[in-house]
């Protein structure tokens, strides 16, 4: 796979700005998609027809190549709903219901994780590092040796929560040498992180059309081992999210069950071609990488601080602390960024006040130095002369460091 040199703004109009005016979203999903994207929705399908059955087969495929899947050990289930639809049908059709599973947590989406095993009566435990710590690999096996009824281990990839992206080599190597099995919600970082079997191995990944691929919201996907999705049948609490009934049906008529986003699929092909145009997970991981790292430096100019340290900030969303300044409002500043064209994200930590920028979608590094001005001008408009966060914050990060 080749590595494409970043988009030049000045000759592709599609990374110059979104057309029709809209402000860019630096938010993990929906995020700012390619002209071309919005441009495929412009017709009607036939959810039957031979035309649509072709798109569906084609957007598998495509994904499971994304996945490495040379030895055509996996298939890929699109599912209708949100992300969320789809680790709630990945956990109810690959955990036995009388299985157990160990959750690992470090912000909303682990914590969502273990709130949808609570709903489907799934049997489970959990490793809580709070807002942001990472779960590492020898804590994991521990707990799996301390309980060897523990049949599954669940983590995010990306934690979009405080943007971390958690070690997932580890963690993987941890549950398969002891004999379990991984699955994994890479909802925000599968498309831009690599995600093969070689990276780390797993039995099933989640992900979802509105993230590192570009696409507009409307359905998630499971990329999953056939003898998972075979094992799976008869098992789900869900006749909608049942991924065994949906894998079987797909296989056998090219049709989803029910009726499918049409318009979000024939969306979700031209982003898919956009990511191979652009040099395929390699390629992207480098622009969201470049991405973070100009707006990052930029940023700590003006005084911010991250709340990660450099090892684990994740190339698809950076948290920062709000500054210390009594001018400071968050509500202001997220207002004069928005009158200049850039939708930023609130905080999602409890021990300290923060927000979020993200990296992902369709921009450059030449857009995310306009977003480091816009940060500055802002700013000076809220008569903030630096941007430091409270010594409290730092304190806090020095935890984590250690
Ligand atoms: C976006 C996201 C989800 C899914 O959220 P939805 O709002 O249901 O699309 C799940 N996990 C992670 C890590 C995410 O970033």
């Amino acid at each position: 796979m080749s590595v494409a040199a970043p988009i030049n703004p000045s000759t592709n109009k599609a990374l110059e700005a979104p057309r029709l005016g809209e402000p860019y979203l630096l938010t993990p999903g929906p995020l700012t998609t390619a002209y071309e994207v919005k441009a495929a929705m412009l017709r009607d399908w036939g959810s039957w027809d031979g035309d649509f059955r072709a798109m569906t087969a084609a957007l598998r495929t495509r994904l499971l190549s994304i996945a490495g899947d040379e030895a055509g050990e996996f298939d890929c289930v699109p599912m209708q709903g949100s992300g969320s639809f789809s680790v709630e049908a990945m956990l109810g059709s690959f955990i036995p219901r009388d299985g157990k599973a160990l959750v690992l947590m470090n912000g909303a989406y682990g914590k969502r994780i273990a709130q949808t095993l609570s709903y489907l009566g799934r049997e489970h435990v959990t490793i809580d590092k709070g807002d942001y710590m990472p779960p590492r690999g020898p804590e994991v096996g521990a707990a799996l040796d301390a309980d060897p009824s523990i049949s599954h281990v669940v983590v995010v990839h990306c934690e979009t929560s405080s943007g971390i992206l958690n070690p997932l080599r580890e963690i993987s190597d941890a549950v398969y040498s002891r004999g379990r099995k991984l699955l994994v919600d890479s909802m925000s970082a599968f498309g831009a992180v690599p995600a093969t079997q070689s990276d780390f191995r797993y039995e099933a990944i989640v992900s979802s059309a509105n993230k590192c691929i570009e696409g507009v919201p409307g359905f998630g996907f499971v990329i999953a081992r056939k003898s998972e999705l075979e094992a799976a049948k008869g098992r789900s609490h869900s006749l909608s999210l049942d991924i065994h009934a949906q894998w079987d049906y797909m296989n056998k008529t090219g049709q989803w069950r029910f009726t499918p986003p049409t318009h979000v699929v024939a969306a979700f092909l031209e982003a898919l071609r956009l990511h191979q145009e652009e040099g395929g997970v390699a390629a992207r991981g480098v622009r969201y990488r470049r991405n973070r790292d100009v707006m990052v430096a930029g940023m700590r100019q003006l005084g911010f601080e991250t709340l990660l340290g450099d090892e684990w900030l994740s190339p698809i969303i950076v948290t920062f602390f709000s500054p210390a300044h009594e001018n400071f409002r968050f509500e202001r500043f997220y207002d004069l960024m928005k009158d200049k064209g850039f939708i930023i994200y609130p905080g999602k930590l409890t021990v300290a006040d923060s927000f979020r920028i993200g990296c992902i979608g369709r921009m450059d590094e030449h857009v995310m130095h306009r977003v480091v001005q816009a940060a500055e001008a802002s700013l000076a408009e809220m008569g903030v002369d630096t941007a430091t966060p409270p010594s409290a914050a730092l304190a806090e990060r020095a935890r984590l460091a250690a």
